[in-house]
């Protein structure tokens, strides 16, 4: 009964287009949300935050909880998605035991399992000592300023009695206990335009982006040299990354000197490496080039640090004996190549895992789905996870 409710609980999300950017449709979600919890008793704290174009796209966390007591193991999930491509995107379907559209694994039946986690656990009065927190965020696919951090920042959420956080993305039937950290940027340099015949007039800003791209690639040689410790996927590297040009504009015509030229920088950082120091040898490259009077002017488009925390840690253990107990068999802890929301937690002091439903090839794609039977799966292991961690007696 409740494995219909609930994918059909993650149906009505993924109906909602809550694209980021910009942040459309946040509210009718956490209204949602809101409402869905309400019919089972449940009451909920709307957290507004400031955000770009907050008038036109309000941001909204959602928090609620089950259980008493002092001890706080938090749900974390998110509920904005990345654009859709086609509108059928929000038309949600389940064909051949899977749930397609745009969310479906990252992450909203994930948190449609978190919902209903705590539902099972209320039907089944299990009594807690201490409370399940239900964090529920917007913003995660744009760095999370105005979600996560903001209710970090506001003391919402904080280390103070907590034993950890699980929140679902699509970690493809492992556990995530580190992410890489990024910095992207978009380089824009200014040259002077004329005609191709008045070069000598002009400044040319492709010339110049190919002398400083020379001086990153130098940079690039040595960071992807670097290799994390933590394991990976396999046929994933261990390797730093630095990539060139994702984003690249240049000039007008071919006889034209171009008066402009961008790229982007993507750098994506091991846990073993530092975000500040990162940062601050890209920055020393802009600026000796800058001296030399090249017109530089460098727009970050998302920073975030890289996290990590071992695999010996009491939450983890539970989570991995949850997991051997509904699927048979226990999962392998690894590094998320991408930026992931444990990271606000373990800067914090609080462990943080991420185990869900779905699978990372499937996020992000044109036709995203998760399996039905994940989703129920993952239902029971947050519900077993929580009772086993906050059950009467065991501290
Ligand atoms: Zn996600």
């Amino acid at each position: 009964m409740l494995r219909g409710e609930m994918i059909e609980f993650a149906k009505d999300l993924i109906r909602i287009p809550t694209e980021n950017p910009p942040g459309a449709h946040y509210s009718a979600c956490v209204d949602l949300i809101s409402n869905h919890l309400r019919r089972f008793g449940m009451r909920s704290k709307i957290v507004k935050a400031p955000g770009p174009d907050d008038r036109a796209y309000p941001r909204r966390s959602l928090l609620a909880s089950y259980g008493r007591g002092k001890r706080n193991l938090f749900f974390h999930a998110h509920y904005d998605v990345i654009p859709g491509t086609d509108a059928k995107h929000f038309k949600p379907y389940v064909r051949s035991g899977r749930l397609y559209g745009r969310g479906a694994a990252d992450m909203k039946a994930g948190l449609a399992a978190m919902v209903y986690a705590l539902r099972a656990l209320q039907l089944l009065d299990a009594s807690l000592d201490g409370q399940v927190c239900l964090v529920i965020v917007p913003d995660e696919e744009t760095g999370g300023k105005a979600g996560t951090a903001h209710l970090f920042e506001k003391g919402y959420i904080g280390r103070k009695n907590s034993v950890g956080m699980l929140m679902p993305e699509p970690t493809s039937g492992t556990v995530w206990n580190a992410c890489r950290g990024a910095i992207s940027l978009l380089v824009n340099i200014k040259g002077k335009a004329v005609h191709v015949v008045l070069q000598k007039d002009g400044v040319n800003a492709f010339e110049q982006m190919v002398k400083l791209s020379h001086a990153l690639l130098r940079v690039k040689k040595t960071v992807e040299r670097r290799k994390t410790d933590y394991a990976v996927t396999s046929g994933e590297s261990r390797n730093s990354i630095l990539m060139l040009g994702g984003i690249c504009r240049c000039g007008t015509n071919f006889n034209v000197v171009p008066g402009s030229c961008s790229f982007t920088l993507e750098r994506r950082i091991n846990p073993e490496e530092n975000l500040a120091e990162e940062k601050r040898t890209l920055f020393a490259i802009f600026d000796r080039f800058r001296k030399q009077g090249m017109k530089i002017d460098i727009e970050i488009l998302q920073e975030g640090e890289a996290a990590g925390i071992s695999s010996d840690n009491k939450l983890v253990r539970v989570l991995a004996n949850s997991v051997k107990e509904v699927a048979g068999q226990k999962p392998a802890l690894r590094l998320c190549p991408g930026l992931l929301e444990i990271r606000y937690y373990l800067q914090n002091g609080i462990p943080a895992y991420a185990y869900g439903p779905g699978s990372l090839a499937m996020a992000h794609s044109p036709d995203e789905s998760v399996e039905v039977k994940r989703v129920v799966d993952c239902a029971f292991v947050y519900a077993l996870t929580a009772s086993d961690l906050l059950s009467k007696g065991k501290e």
